[in-house]
C-alpha cells in the first residue's frame, strides 16, 4: 500500500463510505461505473477488479474478454449529490490486461502513451478546457426542436433564470469535488451555458471533463430540467464547443513563452501551432465524432470551418489568445473545433501528437489571418490557401483512415473499432429520412 492508497483506505472508513464507484471511459467517450464494496478496495489496489471488457464499447476482441480495472488513488473523491444516507466516492481506473499489460484499448492509456512521447522530450502538457452545453426544459420536442429554458445571451445575467442557479450549485458541486472552476457564464444561444475549467495536466483535464459530465447531468435531474452536450442542438443558434487552451512546460517554464517574439509566442509554440493545422483536417474525426459534430463546424456562430491561425480572430481554428505580458506562464494557444461531445482522452492525445510532430519536423507557421475568413469568398479563401475542415463525418472518417499519425496515437485496436463504430453511424444516418425533407419535399414534390 502507497500512502495515496492508506489515505483512501482511511478515508472510507472515516466518512462511512458505502459505495465506491470505479469509473473507466469506453471508446466513444461513455463513462462507465462499478461499484464494489469497502471491503473490497484493498484487493482493487494490489491486484485490479476483473470485469467482462467484451460488454463494452470498443474495448475487447472475444478471445480476450478479460480485464482489470486498476484504481487511481490520486482521484479519489466522495460524490456529494449522493447525499448523506449511503455516501459513496469514485476513482478513475486505468485498464489492463490479465497479466498486468496496460490494455490498449483504454482510452487513458492512449493518453498516456501519447503523455509518454511528449516526456521524452521534457515536455508536460496542460490543459484548460472552456465547456459549453445547453439546458432545455426537457428531452422531449417537437418539430423545432427541445424548448430553451431561457432566452437570455452571452454574458447575460438572467435574474431569478434557472442558468443562474444551475451554474451556482454546478460550481459548488464542482469545488467540492476537487475540480476548479474559472469562469462561468451564460453562452450566446438561448439555454446555452459555459463553465472553464483551470488548468491542469492532461489525465487530470480528461478525467475532469468526464466527471463534469455527469455532475452536470446530475444537477439537471435535480432542477427538473435537461441538459446536454450535444453539439448542435438546434439548427440556427449557437452549437457546444469545446475550446481547449493548451500549453507545454519544461519543468516551471512555459515553452511557449518568448518575451519580445510576436505575441510573446515561442519558436516551439509556432511549431506546435503548425502541427495542429497541418494535421488538423485528418484528427477531426476523432476531436468531432458523431453526426450532429459537422451540423455545429458548418452552421456559423462562431465555430471554426476553415484551417487556420489568428490573433484574437474568433474565426480562425486556431487562436492566440490575449493575456497579460507580465505573466510568461500563461502563454498558450486555443483549439476551437473541438466539441463538447468528443472523447476527451483520445481528443487530447491526437492534438498532442499533432502539435509534437510540428515541433518534431520544424513546420513553419503560415502567416496569420486577420480578416473574418467566414466573410472571404469561397475564391479568396482557396487563392489564400485556407483549407476548410472536413464537412461531414464521412469526410472526417476517409481523412482518418489514410492518417499515420491517428493510427499511432490511438494504436491498431482502438483505431479499428473507431473507424467501424463511426462508419456504422455514417451509414445509418444517410439513409434516414430528416424533417427537413419532409419540410422540404413533402408537399412540393
Ligand atoms: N459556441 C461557439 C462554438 O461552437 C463558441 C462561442 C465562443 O466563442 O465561446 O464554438
Ligand atoms: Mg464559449
Ligand atoms: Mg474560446
Amino acid at each position: 500500500m502507497n500512502k495515496q492508497q492508506d489515505f483512501v483506505l482511511r478515508t472510507i472508513e472515516d466518512r462511512g463510505i458505502k459505495f465506491i464507484r470505479l469509473w473507466f471511459t469506453d471508446v466513444v467517450g461513455t463513462l462507465k461505473s462499478v461499484a464494489i464494496a469497502p471491503a473490497e478496495v484493498e484487493g482493487a489496489f494490489n491486484e485490479g477488479i476483473g470485469f467482462d471488457g467484451s460488454a463494452v464499447e470498443g474495448f475487447t476482441r472475444r478471445t480476450e474478454a478479460d480485464m482489470l480495472a486498476h484504481p487511481d488513488p490520486t482521484t479519489f473523491q466522495v460524490l456529494p449529490w449522493r447525499g448523506e444516507i449511503d455516501p459513496t466516492a469514485r476513482m478513475f481506473c486505468d485498464l489492463s490486461t490479465p497479466n498486468g499489460e496496460p490494455s490498449v484499448s483504454d482510452p487513458r492509456n492512449v493518453l498516456r502513451r501519447a503523455l509518454d512521447r511528449a516526456a521524452d522530450k521534457g515536455f508536460t502538457y496542460y490543459l484548460h478546457p472552456e465547456i459549453e452545453f445547453s439546458l432545455f426544459e426537457s428531452a422531449d420536442h417537437g418539430p423545432d426542436g427541445p424548448v430553451p429554458v431561457d432566452t437570455a445571451g452571452y454574458f447575460d445575467n438572467v435574474p431569478g433564470g434557472t442558468a443562474h442557479d444551475f451554474r451556482r450549485r454546478a460550481v459548488r458541486i464542482l469545488e467540492d469535488i476537487g475540480i476548479s472552476v474559472e469562469y462561468s457564464h451564460h453562452e450566446s444561444g438561448p439555454g446555452q451555458n459555459e463553465i472553464d475549467l483551470r488548468y491542469a495536466d492532461a489525465i487530470a483535464t480528461a478525467d475532469n471533463v468526464m466527471t463534469f459530465r455527469t455532475v452536470i447531468k446530475e444537477v439537471a435531474i435535480e432542477q427538473g430540467v435537461h441538459a446536454t452536450f450535444m453539439p448542435k442542438p438546434v439548427w440556427g443558434q449557437p452549437g457546444n464547443g469545446m475550446h481547449t487552451h493548451m500549453s507545454l512546460f519544461e519543468g516551471d517554464t512555459n515553452a511557449f513563452y518568448e518575451a519580445g517574439a510576436e505575441y510573446q509566442l515561442s519558436r516551439i509554440g509556432r511549431q506546435f501551432m503548425a502541427g495542429l493545422l497541418t494535421h488538423a483536417a485528418e484528427i477531426t474525426a476523432v476531436t468531432n465524432q458523431f453526426v450532429n459534430s459537422y451540423k455545429r463546424l458548418w452552421g456559423g456562430d462562431e465555430a471554426p470551418s476553415y484551417i487556420c491561425w489568428g490573433h484574437n480572430n474568433s474565426s480562425a481554428l486556431v487562436r492566440v489568445p490575449l493575456y497579460k505580458p507580465h505573466k510568461g506562464g500563461s502563454a498558450r494557444i486555443e483549439f476551437r473545433s473541438l466539441d463538447s461531445a468528443a472523447n476527451p482522452y483520445l481528443a487530447y492525445a491526437v492534438l498532442l501528437n499533432a502539435g509534437l510532430k510540428g515541433i518534431e519536423e520544424g513546420y513553419e507557421l503560415p502567416p496569420e489571418v486577420e480578416a473574418d475568413i467566414r466573410d472571404l469568398s469561397p475564391r479568396e479563401r482557396s487563392v489564400l490557401g485556407y483549407q476548410p475542415l472536413p464537412g461531414s463525418l464521412e469526410a472526417a472518417i476517409d481523412l482518418m483512415e489514410r492518417s499515420e499519425l491517428v493510427a499511432e496515437t490511438l494504436g491498431e485496436q482502438v483505431f479499428r473499432y473507431f473507424l467501424d463504430n463511426k462508419r456504422a453511424e455514417w451509414d445509418h444516418y444517410r439513409s434516414q429520412v430528416t424533417p427537413y425533407e419532409l419540410r422540404t419535399g413533402l408537399r412540393t414534390l
